[in-house]
């Protein structure tokens, strides 16, 4: 059976199968989602004791070697926020993991709250940070409103994250943005490869969106994009993506693989060597 788009209800045949599981494209909206949707047992299973540390689903080891990852990310999301005019007033980050966003953006001067289901991620969180978070969306006060809501590689991983938008959507303050940081399909890895793309990951990662399709979700919800800035582009796509080889053979092709990536890139366009992007998007015209 092909299951239809569920955005726009037209046929969505299955494009491959990575890891077990069936990733479905619809021709229409450039959405790529996993189908059959696992169960919730299926996915409350990933993200257990051991997401975070374990190296299996997840990282090797967030609290310390991806601390400072985060750190630079975050700096530069601020000052993207700050861009947009936006310095002040409280932030919300969907999925804050242990707090190391939170606590930046606390330090630029945002009032923050954010939610995150991971026992282990709360426990390793700031103390002073985990009074301001709660376990999922469904647990914020009705009242609470924000003038930023962040969810930093967060929808893919939802079971439906329309709904997670039109909730979060009607959390924002009207003069209020959105920021999200998604892996986006359409380079080269993506349309040739696409079982050596590291974010086909389901069950971990379910839904794929091109920018186009980001942009047309948020819209769906009344957000314009105002904003869009890499998150993550890989040199070398083909040979030795993760660049850990040691063999000269190896990283010579390596070289000339992302040499030639930067040469396709100047001809087709950026978004064949871009892996992930942060869209920023505001309230639009209703
Ligand atoms: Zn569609």
């Amino acid at each position: 059976m092909i299951p239809p788009c569920p955005r726009c209800r037209r046929d969505a045949p299955r494009r491959f199968t990575v890891r077990g599981f069936d990733v479905h494209r619809c021709a229409r909206c450039d959405l790529e989602f996993v189908w059959p949707t696992p169960s919730p047992e299926a996915l409350a299973s990933v993200y257990t004791s051991g997401y975070f540390e374990g190296g299996g689903a997840g990282y090797a080891d967030y609290f310390t070697r991806e601390r400072e990852q985060v750190a630079r990310k975050s700096h530069a999301r601020l000052a993207a926020l700050r861009e947009l005019g936006v310095t002040r007033g409280r932030l919300f980050d969907l999925g804050c993991a242990a707090g190391y966003f939170l606590g930046h953006a606390r330090a630029a001067g945002f009032t923050v709250a954010g939610a995150e289901p991971s026992p282990e991620a709360l426990a390793a969180m700031d103390p002073s940070l985990r009074a301001a978070v709660v376990p999922s969306l469904d647990a914020l006060a009705d009242e609470a409103r924000f003038e930023v809501i962040t969810a930093w590689d967060v929808l893919e991983h939802l079971p439906d994250p329309d709904a997670a938008l039109r909730a979060l959507r009607a959390r924002l303050t009207p003069d209020g943005v959105l920021a999200v940081v998604i892996p986006v399909i359409g380079s080269t890895t993506t349309r040739l490869a696409p079982g050596r793309w590291d974010q086909y990951k389901p069950p971990e990662h379910l839904w794929f969106w091109s920018a186009r399709a980001m942009r047309a979700l948020l819209a769906d919800h009344g957000l314009v994009v105002v904003r869009e800035d890499v998150a993550w582009r890989r040199p070398s796509r083909f040979i030795d993506p993760d660049g850990t080889a040691r063999s000269p053979v190896v990283r010579l092709a390596r070289a000339l693989d992302a040499l030639g990536h930067r040469a396709l890139a100047a001809v087709a366009g950026p978004r064949v060597v871009t892996d992930s992007v942060a869209f920023y998007a505001r309230v639009g015209p209703p």
